[in-house]
């Protein structure tokens, strides 16, 4: 049992779109064929076309009943794979190009009656299947509305050819019309899948940064650290550079907390971390009042400059923000050229331990506890 799939359709021109194009090439066509029939037998019955003509017209039908099959197929085998369909609109095109050259044969044959047809024929049905295969059935319309015109202007008075001219030209407009609103609904439903692919894709990178960052302070988090270290560290390894860690921890937080409340200890976490975060890339919460920057350097002393230097910045700008208190940071640094054998577990370890080191100091400062240099 064939079950046919169903699209749900936001409107018909989307159905149009979307609807296989050789189906609607097939309807016109048979449309197109019927009013040619109730014509042409107008015609005979009223002695207006030559007895030639039901020749040509019996060969027309035979078309006809090929296509009425092509039809049948179709409908009937509707499991196609892409490429079935694709040579089952080549197969409708050559059709439909054959039969308008067809038609053009006989506006010359009538034009020119001395034409051996069967020669024009042989060539009329060579040129369709080399390039009705290729050419798209517009661009054929098109080329027999130019025909019609020629020979309308050439006067022609040869009632058969006029009249399949006349009927070419309207089946021109209808190829044409129908060739440009599939062409408009084509191209709406591929903006509007665009402008979707185009909102997901923004949705999916703010998540992807929404993952990395941490909520409060807007540094990276615990993640973004991981990736941070390791494509860093691959790069220190091939520019031969150094890797430092400073590990950051505020000094007393708990009292400011205790003192003002949490919101006040949320404030100053805010405001240290935008400190850091304006000068330095590289930096993440590590967690509560925690924070960690990474630093491709070549030097330790220079490290160590920055290491002093961020201490200083802190005591400075943050007094202002909290009065009896002082805030200050100490920082635990480590430092590794090149670092090829510590792990991400090894840089903060050691740099826990030296910041340990600096709080046992008397906090306020930075220390390095090991300096591997090779
Ligand atoms: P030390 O000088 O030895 O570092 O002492 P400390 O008080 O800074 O450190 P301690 O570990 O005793 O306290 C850290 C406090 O930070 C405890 C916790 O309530 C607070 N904390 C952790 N995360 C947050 C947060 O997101 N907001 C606020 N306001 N406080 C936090
Ligand atoms: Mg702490
Ligand atoms: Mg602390």
């Amino acid at each position: 049992m064939h079950s046919r799939n169903k699209e749900p359709f936001s409107s018909f021109l989307e159905y149009i779109a979307k609807v296989n194009y050789s189906k609607v090439l097939i309807l016109t066509f048979s449309i197109n064929i019927y009013l040619l029939t109730l014509i042409t037998y107008y015609l005979f019955a009223r002695n207006l076309a030559e007895t030639r003509n039901i020749i040509y017209f019996s060969f027309y039908c035979l078309l006809f009943t090929v296509f009425l099959v092509s039809i049948a197929v179709f409908i009937r085998i509707h499991t196609f794979t892409p490429k079935q369909i694709k040579l089952f609109n080549y197969w409708v095109n050559g059709l439909c190009g054959f039969t308008m050259f067809w038609c053009l044969s006989y506006t010359i044959i009538d034009l020119h009656y001395n034409y051996p047809l069967p020669v024009l024929s042989f060539l009329t049905y060579c040129m369709v299947f080399m390039g009705g295969l290729i050419l798209s059935p517009i661009f054929v319309s098109i080329v027999f509305t130019l025909a019609w015109v020629i020979f309308n202007l050439a006067g022609s008075r040869i009632i058969y050819g006029t009249f399949l001219s006349l009927h070419l030209f309207l089946t021109s407009v209808v190829y044409i019309g129908i060739g440009l609103i599939v062409m408009y609904t084509n191209y709406r439903i591929r903006r509007r899948d665009w402008e979707q692919t185009h909102i997901l894709k923004k949705l999916n990178h703010e998540l992807e940064t929404a993952v990395r960052t941490d909520y409060l302070t807007g540094l990276g988090n615990r993640l973004a650290f991981d990736e941070t270290f390791s494509f860093i560290k691959k790069e220190c390894l091939s520019e031969n550079m150094g890797l430092g860690l400073l590990f950051i921890d505020i000094d007393n937080f708990k009292t400011v907390n205790d003192k003002f409340g949490h919101q006040k200890g949320d404030e100053v976490l805010k405001y240290s971390s935008n400190l850091i975060k304006n000068l330095y890339p590289h930096a993440f919460r590590f967690g509560g009042e925690e924070f960690l920057i990474l630093l491709k350097i070549a030097n330790v002393d220079e490290l160590m400059q920055i290491s002093n230097n961020i201490c200083q910045m802190v005591e400075k700008s943050l007094a202002p923000l909290v009065s009896d208190i002082d805030i200050t940071v100490s920082i635990g640094v480590h430092y590794e050229t090149p670092p090829i054998n510590s792990t991400i577990y090894d840089f903060i370890n050691y740099a826990d331990i030296a910041l340990y080191q600096a709080k046992k100091a008397g906090k306020n400062r930075a220390h390095l506890q090991y300096n591997h240099i090779k």
